[in-house]
């Protein structure tokens, strides 16, 4: 679960990290008290579930109150894209408005689980700031990593040496020790997935304080994460996402025209690269999973026509616990409640009562293609674009 910059910091601050002082603004008197509180001076940011804001005009640094003001109507009227959202971007509800900071030097420090060596690492870098994406391609050497033992937790002497790596005068390299391990606990304390700070930035007054902050709490944890200051922003996610989840349906969006329903995440896998191989793309990753009902076949199916990129649906189930009678009597259902025309539906069913699904699908008469295998199933999408 993605928090969002300011909830990410509030973390931090638990863990003694020095952040700014800032606070949430979700209109424009709220943005022009708090930047009068720092006299003009400060820094103006959009509150989205991705990185890549200051790069797309979603972080400004204002030296009035009027700027303030200016800046964060444009930024509350629109959707900010970056290169971490689709092009369409994400709404933008709410700005963290932050006195603004003399920065001498950007660092880049994060904590994250590597599932390639499933342990915690603590990553930082000299070269923080907006370029760390192109300096982690081009130089990973100026990226140190301390690997994390599971039985003894971050140790001290790790502490130092990610400190020493990073050239501190020595004022600072005490200040780095303490906030690592800070970083650290409240990474362990939270179910954290990743906490990112880029930068970390050295002040002209030679203080440590964290700019930006970033993250992620482990989904199979939230049972215990319960912080009501930590409440996800589902504002941030495509309405069909939101409402698939409501659904106990597990649903991505994709860009492309043809809407997959499946049962089975390695089929809907599957269903995807068959999609792609016949010159199609998908539409959306979607697995009702195995114990679905004739309901939640229809709020899947609704999920996919209510996608206006959706020219053409692919259904492909194989029938285990899930009978394919249910998955056509879904299909049904949904599309007898709609308005809209429905685009042609491709399915593939095999399994536990395959013939009766079939049956119900072809009796129905609302434009079925019944296949029998993928190459078939490729074939008649690519017959169809
Ligand atoms: P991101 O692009 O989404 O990662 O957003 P950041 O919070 O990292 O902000 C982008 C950039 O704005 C940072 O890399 C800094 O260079 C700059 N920035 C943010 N806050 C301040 C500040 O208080 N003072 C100065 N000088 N620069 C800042
Ligand atoms: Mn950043």
């Amino acid at each position: 679960m993605k928090l969002h910059e300011y909830q990410a910091k509030n973390l931090l601050k638990k863990h003694a990290v020095p952040v700014p002082n800032g606070e949430l603004a979700s209109n424009l008197a709220e943005v022009q008290k708090i930047a009068q509180s720092f006299q003009g001076q400060c820094v103006v940011k959009v509150q989205i579930h991705a990185g890549g804001r200051g790069k797309s005009g979603g972080v400004k640094v204002v030296k009035t109150v009027d700027d303030a003001v200016k800046v964060a109507q444009e930024m509350l009227t629109r959707n900010i894209a970056t290169h971490q959202t689709t092009t369409d971007g994400v709404p933008v509800n709410e700005l963290l408005i932050e006195e603004a900071l003399d920065v001498s030097q950007e660092l880049y420090l994060s904590v994250l689980v590597d599932s390639g060596l499933r342990k915690v690492i603590v990553m930082a870098s000299e070269a923080g700031g907006m370029e760390i994406e192109q300096v982690a391609e081009e130089q990973p050497d100026r990226i140190i990593r301390e690997v994390v033992d599971p039985n003894l937790g971050f140790m001290p002497y790790q502490a130092r040496n990610v400190a020493r790596s990073l050239n501190l005068n020595s004022a600072i390299h005490n200040q780095f020790v303490k906030l690592v391990t800070g970083v650290y606990k409240a990474f362990i304390e939270h179910d954290c997935t990743l906490i990112e700070i880029n930068p970390l930035a050295i002040t002209a007054q030679d203080t440590l304080i964290a700019i930006d902050a970033k993250a992620t709490i482990d989904d199979d944890a939230l049972f215990r994460q319960k912080d009501e200051s930590f409440a996800y922003d589902d504002r941030q996610d495509p309405e069909l996402e939101t409402l698939a989840r409501n659904s106990g349906l597990s649903y991505v969006k994709l860009d492309g025209d043809v809407g997959c329903l499946v049962n089975g995440a390695g089929l809907a896998m599957a269903t995807m690269d068959v999609t792609v191989a016949a010159g199609a793309t998908p539409a959306n990753f979607l697995d009702v999973g195995g114990g679905a009902n004739v309901e939640k076949v229809a709020n899947a199916v609704n999920i996919l026509l209510s996608d206006p990129g959706v020219k053409k649906v692919f259904v492909n189930i194989f029938g285990g616990i899930l009978r394919c009678d249910v998955v056509a009597r879904g299909i049904l259902d949904a599309t007898a409640a709609r308005k809209e025309p429905i685009p042609p539906i491709v399915v593939r069913m095999l399994g536990t009562n395959a013939e009766e699904g079939r049956k119900i699908l072809k009796e129905a008469n609302i434009g079925v293609h019944l296949v029998n295998d993928f190459t078939e199933a490729a074939a008649t999408i690519k017959s169809l674009s």
